[in-house]
């Protein structure tokens, strides 16, 4: 089995100790494995980019933008090649890997672009209240940053981050999912061969263990940028805690989808299964509480119902495909065994629930629950597959204090035609991101994150360039 080197350092491929098999999810067969690394060489890609920092570090932002633009464009001419790897090994159908290349291109082109505005706005005088002094302010890169990121939304998370951290000026040590690295591998070669000085941008891959938790803790590491779980995050959080390292998370979500009785049903119901089924429900702003005014609830049901009936299940490669397996047995036992849990805490299913019948992959049906206790795990916990559970509401009030009572926040969505509803639901919920008649269209100009325990800090927009800057003011005696 081909054996692809894991670790890049200082411009240089190399091959690691620690051996990653990489699967197919729709085959469960084996793809490749990746000879990654450990803290060894953590330290080593830390200690590259640290030197890198010295000149990477007064570049202007004219000049990184010609690099991010020189990776887009790189990304955009291996476009198919990235796309074929995200299906085969995350089990995205095509046309949601299209989606994640082309938010990556996006956001490397939008990168380029505030790169290259940072250089009018460096030095700008700041108003001060005495004559004696003048002070000016400069936003400089906060150092060697530690990007890691989850399987979910391989390429796409590490752009968020990467591209941002570039513009801002910082070198970076990127750790890929051990579960996903193969898209991010052909990303990486893309990187390397865009003419990106070496040890500017370094990746290790391997487990949680062996390389996520010694870049947490990593001295040289000014900041740690982590996308996945919160159990995770914590440990992260905790670790970097140890050098006072800036950090910001994406974690968890248990987000809402709200239809109010002034709702268009129809779209009502393309919205609540997209929400719930794309990626396979493996998103942390899956929208998998519905809420539903109970004049339109009987009628919402139904029709949800005969939409998820038409669901097709199978092969990320077949061009009918709406939804593929989930990413690995790990995952889909997991997601078993939430749906086997909220079957006993007394919730019905209302279709779905089972393994779908093929010969191999971790497929499951598309699943809808009714009758969802409140206290129960199903309603209360991520569940991160394709379920959905749906919920008859009294009034606008009581919808907004069931999408709010949640230790999470990251999304809503909204769906009425009620213009006023829509804003004063909006301006109620607790959420980062509200979509209103919308599907969960990111644009990489919006600010990505949530309340509560789904964030820490901002991602996207001016909110994720400056997450990678430290500010300094220079105060002058006249
Ligand atoms: P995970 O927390 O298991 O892993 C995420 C990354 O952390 C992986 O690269 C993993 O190897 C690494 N890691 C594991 N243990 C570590 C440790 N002790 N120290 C440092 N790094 C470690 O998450 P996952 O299963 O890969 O992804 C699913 C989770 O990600 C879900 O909870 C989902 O909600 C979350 N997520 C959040 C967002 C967001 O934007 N808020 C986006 C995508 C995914």
């Amino acid at each position: 089995m081909l054996t692809l080197p894991g670790i890049f350092i200082d411009g240089v491929w190399q091959h690691g100790t620690q051996v990653l098999t990489v699967t197919n999810p729709s085959t469960e067969q084996r793809l490749a494995q990746v000879a990654g690394g450990d803290g060894e060489a953590v330290a080593r890609a830390a200690q590259a980019a640290q030197a890198a920092f010295a000149q990477w570090s007064r570049t202007t932002g004219a000049q990184r933008a010609e690099h991010l633009r020189a990776i887009a464009r790189g990304v955009e001419a291996r476009r198919e090649r990235l796309i074929e790897l995200q299906s085969s090994n995350n089990g995205k159908p095509l046309a949601e890997s299209a989606i994640d290349v082309d938010d990556v291109i996006a956001t490397f082109d939008y990168y380029a672009g505030l790169a290259q505005a940072l250089d009018a706005q460096q030095d700008q005088a700041l108003a001060l209240p005495s004559e004696d002094f003048v002070a000016r302010v400069r936003r400089e890169p906060c150092g060697v940053v530690g990007l890691i990121v989850p399987w979910n939304f391989p390429m796409v998370t590490t752009a968020w981050k990467l591209a941002p951290a570039l513009a801002a000026g910082c070198c970076a040590v990127l750790k890929p999912s051990e579960v996903t690295p193969l898209a991010e591998l052909e990303l990486a070669h893309i990187i390397a061969q865009s003419g990106l000085p070496a040890g500017v941008f370094n990746l290790v891959c391997g487990t949680g263990l062996a390389v996520g938790a010694p870049l947490a803790s990593d001295s040289r590491i000014a900041k740690v940028s982590f996308t996945g779980s919160n159990a995770v995050g914590v440990q992260v959080m905790q670790r970097a805690a140890e050098t006072v390292k800036g950090v910001s998370l994406e974690l968890g979500g248990k987000s809402s989808l709200l239809v109010l009785e002034s709702a268009d049903l129809q779209r009502a119901i393309e919205l609540a299964c997209g929400g719930g089924f794309f990626n396979a429900g493996q998103m942390c702003s899956a929208t998998s509480r519905v809420l539903v005014a109970d004049a339109l609830y009987d009628a919402f049901v139904d029709g949800v119902l005969a939409r998820v009936a038409a669901i097709r299940v199978g092969d990320p490669f077949a061009g009918e495909t709406d939804m593929g397996p989930l990413v690995n047995q790990a995952q889909y036992l997991r997601v078993m065994g939430a749906i086997e849990r909220g079957v006993q805490a007394g919730a019905s299913v209302l279709c779905g629930g089972r393994r779908v019948e093929r010969p191999c992959g971790y497929f499951i049906e598309p699943t809808v629950f009714a009758d969802v206790p409140l206290d129960s795990a199903l309603w209360r916990e991520e569940i991160f597959g394709p379920v959905l559970c749906v919920k008859r509401v009294g009034s606008e009030a009581e919808a907004v204090a069931l999408a709010n009572d949640s230790e999470f926040g990251l999304v809503a969505s909204v769906v009425t035609t009620d213009g006023q509803a829509a804003q004063r639901v909006a301006d109620q919920l607790q959420a980062g991101l509200v979509w209103v008649n919308a599907p969960q269209v990111i644009f990489p100009q919006a600010a990505w994150g949530g309340y509560k325990q789904s964030s820490l800090g901002r991602e996207l927009g001016p909110w994720g360039l400056s997450a990678f800057q430290e500010v300094k003011h220079v105060v002058t005696a006249v």
